[in-house]
């Protein structure tokens, strides 16, 4: 459609190019001079996030506006879902053939793997924080105060005070021993429960092998333990029983009672959720853009019920609409200076961290297979798709979507590109506005083939490594479909901000009974594999928007 400024994107395309080698080159050579450029960064990436919200409502309305009736984006829209979710899936296919012959979790020294175990117990509480916040996929929510079951004695043993448990719901224990210094008999804790008849006595549970288990029992060496206890259905009240450690110092215990792990129902009902608010403006506070996208399909579908009165309206939207594109066309101007910003702060950061020497040596393989998966996905499952259904050349494509694709690498984050995305597909490769209106909106909320597909891979990788340390740990191939459908899922509840995905990690990890805090091995690298997977998130996005402009077509021509 609209070919306006044919021919300039070619030379920005290079100075954005430009700018992201030019920071990398300064971000090794004088980190700090690097870092100090973070402002210059975040001012840019402020204009892009700032025009999102209102961008997506108007696109979204103007769009449906565009088609005259409502019920003709019925058809489009449900080629869309279901493209989205085919891609993503094929995603997570490759990232599991990829990560299952490179095996790059048997290439990881055993004791890092334990290192890795204490350092993302912190990472862990952080994002089951913000999991929390969000309200994204599942809530882990505490019910009681940790306080409440914490044993100060921490050298005698003694039983808690009870505390009753809410029924009907799947709850269980989380309990912590917290040891310092060499023990040489280990603390041990009873999880005891009461119910109606019956004195408190100790909870019976099997664990992952079919074992019946009673007793906690930590180890001798000063270390954090956590364990996880089910209460069963009918208990009403929990206690600790504590036995202290002998010899060393002391270990003190903390404990408190949880929502037990979430079902795939859970994520299912959570992610249902996630497309209604009851507040529009709490959500556009926190760009959280399914429920914009939802009221902004309803509000612009009665407006094309309204007949004249509506125009006023309508005239508005579209006007607004127009404006914001060419606000996006101006800011583009400055992405190659933004782009330089915000990559010379973040590489600059990073080489300050040594980062860049922890990436080589020891997650070499696991980046390989990540980036392998990706490149898979991005050259050739995507550009097939591409040419199959509109007959594009997929490469083409590809360098007029290149700036976006740059921002995203750049920001991390598919929200804010979401801009850069519409104008690109818009301008330089021709979609038609019909289709990156309402496609690519969704597409940035929804469609994250290059987060499911970092999901699934890392997962196993992290399964890998953990039996290194845990032989008897066996992954079998029901766990890694349980693996798939769950990163499909948490690809698609992920936000299209930095790093969310390695949030949503904890879903798929949580689901095969992983250790959390084995996040901890792909925490160092997650910074740079994020900005690849985002810039594949967006080319996965225009890809969508160009083949389902097609069926947009044929639904005006019948
Ligand atoms: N940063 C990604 C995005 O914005 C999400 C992720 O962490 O994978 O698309």
């Amino acid at each position: 459609m609209s070919k306006k400024k044919k021919g300039g994107h070619g030379n920005l395309t290079l100075y954005i190019v430009g700018a992201i080698v030019a920071a990398i080159v300064l971000s090794l050579a004088a980190p700090h001079v690097a870092t100090s450029l973070e402002v210059g960064g975040e001012i840019f990436l402020r204009l892009l996030q700032m025009v999102v919200v209102p961008l997506v409502m108007a696109s979204v309305m103007s769009g449906i506006l565009g088609l005259g009736d409502v019920r003709k984006l019925g058809r489009p829209g449900g080629y869309a879902v279901l493209y989205y979710l085919c891609t993503t899936m094929l995603a997570v296919v490759t990232g599991l053939i990829v990560v299952n012959v490179i095996s790059p979790g048997y290439k990881v020294p055993q004791k890092l793997v334990e290192d890795a175990r204490e350092e993302g117990a912190a990472a862990v509480e952080e994002a089951k924080n913000a999991l929390t916040k969000e309200t994204r996929i599942i809530t882990w929510s505490r019910l009681f105060g940790s306080d409440q079951l914490t044993l100060n004695s921490k050298t005698s043993s003694s039983v808690s005070n009870a505390i009753s448990v809410p029924a009907g719901q799947e709850l269980v224990v989380l309990v912590t021993i917290d040891q310092s210094g060499v023990a040489t008999t280990p603390a041990k804790v009873t999880v005891e429960g009461w119910s109606e008849g019956e004195d408190f006595h100790a909870i019976t549970w099997e664990d992952s092998e079919g074992n019946e288990k009673t007793e906690l029992v930590a180890e001798k060496e000063p270390e954090t333990y956590t364990f996880v206890v089910p209460i069963p259905e009918e208990i009403k009240k929990v206690r600790l029983n504590y036995e202290a450690q002998e010899g060393g110092a002391s270990s003190t215990v903390r404990a408190e009672v949880i929502r037990g792990s979430p079902t795939i129902y859970d994520i299912f009902k959570n992610l249902l959720l996630m497309l209604f608010t009851s507040n529009l403006l709490e959500s556009m506070v926190e760009m959280n853009l399914l429920p914009i996208i939802i009221f902004s399909i309803v509000f612009a579908g009665m407006l094309t019920t309204m007949g004249k009165r509506s125009e006023p309206i309508a005239n508005l939207v579209v006007a607004i609409n127009d404006a914001l594109m060419s606000f996006i066309l101006l800011l583009m101007n400055l992405a190659p200076l933004g782009i330089f910003c915000l990559v010379a702060a973040r590489f600059g950061k990073a080489q300050l961290e040594g980062q860049f020497l922890e990436l080589i040596q020891v997650q070499f393989y696991y980046m390989i297979t990540v980036l392998a998966g990706l490149g898979i996905h991005a050259m050739v499952t995507l550009p097939l798709m591409l040419w199959i259904f509109t007959r594009r050349n997929p490469y083409r494509f590809m360098l007029q979507m290149s700036q976006a694709v740059l921002t995203a690498f750049s920001t991390a984050s598919s929200t804010a590109t979401l801009p850069v995305t519409m104008e690109c597909a818009e301008v330089n490769a021709g979609v038609s506005k019909r289709s990156t209106e309402f496609v690519l909106p969704l597409g940035a909320t929804i469609n994250m083939d290059g987060t499911a597909l970092y999901e699934a891979a890392a997962a196993i990788f992290i399964a890998q490594a953990y039996s290194l340390i845990r032989p008897d740990f066996d992954l079998t191939l029901e766990q890694q479909f349980t693996i798939a459908i769950t990163a499909t899922l948490a690809a698609i509840g992920a936000a299209g901000i930095p790093e969310a995905g390695l949030v949503t990690m904890l879903i798929v990890l949580n689901a095969v009974g992983l250790p959390l805090e084995l996040i901890g091995l792909i925490l160092p690298v997650d910074w740079l594999l994020d900005r690849f997977r985002t810039a594949v998130n967006a080319f996965g996005d225009s890809v969508g928007a160009a083949i389902i402009d097609g069926s947009f077509d044929k639904e005006e021509a019948g």
